[in-house]
């Protein structure tokens, strides 16, 4: 059987590819992408040439899931690269690890940037714990569902986030956890790279400054217990100063 390999790909600087990856994509037999339009640039740019790309995402993952382990059975050694940075953060990379581990495969880890611990190591927060959350949902009822499951001990909480979003999304956190210190960090290395370290209130306000635009990692300070208790009281003395008044 051949091997599956994880191959970390830049999250915008193409100087930030490593050796290593280069050397896997022109080595394996075939290179599974989320994009392959995307991942077709990067090849040109480093003069890969490979033998087979295959798409593989979210929509198409039942499918094509099935049939990438069975040419890894018959002897083929796969690469899977997604848009940006690590395969199986935030992307279906991580369904294709697991039916590889069922078959027996061998999985093989080429590390390279990450856009969330990017963000994290010059945040200014603490780093010794943190929390990756992915996307937050869309709705505030879910978002602060999600959010109120955080406590302190999830350490500092990362998120990513789209630019059509991330307005909306400070301001339904704002409502949810209070003015607490964040960052955002833009465009991580790109040209126009940026990073914002405020309460939130500060952060929407450069915003406006900021036209959204690019790619954000969302960096929320940990939630203290007894901050979270100071808020909930808060809230249902909310509720039963409403119930006195209607
Ligand atoms: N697999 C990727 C990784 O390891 O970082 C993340 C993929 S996720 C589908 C894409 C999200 O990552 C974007 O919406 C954005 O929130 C974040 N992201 C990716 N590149 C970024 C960059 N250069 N600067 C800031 N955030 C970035």
């Amino acid at each position: 059987s051949g091997k599956l390999y994880l191959v970390g790909t830049p999250i915008g600087n193409l100087e930030d590819m490593t050796f290593r990856a280069i050397k896997t994509l022109q080595s394996c037999d075939i290179i599974a992408a989320e994009d392959t339009r995307q991942t077709r640039k990067l090849l040109t740019h480093f003069e890969i040439t490979p033998s087979m790309l295959f798409s593989y995402h979210e929509h198409n993952k039942g499918a094509s899931g099935p049939e990438l382990i069975r040419y890894i059975i018959e002897g083929k050694n796969l690469a899977l690269v997604s848009d940006a940075g690590l395969p199986a953060i935030s992307d279906p990379g991580s369904d294709l690890v697991q039916l590889a581990l069922e078959a027996g495969i061998t999985v093989i880890p080429i590390p390279g940037p990450n856009a969330a611990l990017s963000a994290l190591i010059v945040s200014g927060l603490p780093t010794e714990r943190f929390t990756f959350g992915g996307f937050l949902p869309r709705e505030k009822k879910d978002m602060r569902k999600v959010l109120e499951a955080f406590d302190e001990s999830n350490g500092t909480l990362l998120f990513y986030e789209s630019p059509h979003r991330i307005r909306k999304t400070l301001v339904h956190l704002e409502e949810i956890l209070g003015d607490r210190s964040i960052v955002l960090a833009r465009e991580l290395t790109k040209r126009h790279e940026e990073f914002a370290r405020g309460t939130v209130r500060e952060c929407i306000d450069w915003l406006e400054e900021h036209p959204p635009l690019g790619e954000y990692c969302l960096l929320v300070e940990g939630i203290k217990e007894e901050e979270r208790k100071a808020e909930r009281e808060a809230w249902w003395q909310l509720m039963s100063l409403a119930d006195h008044v209607s």
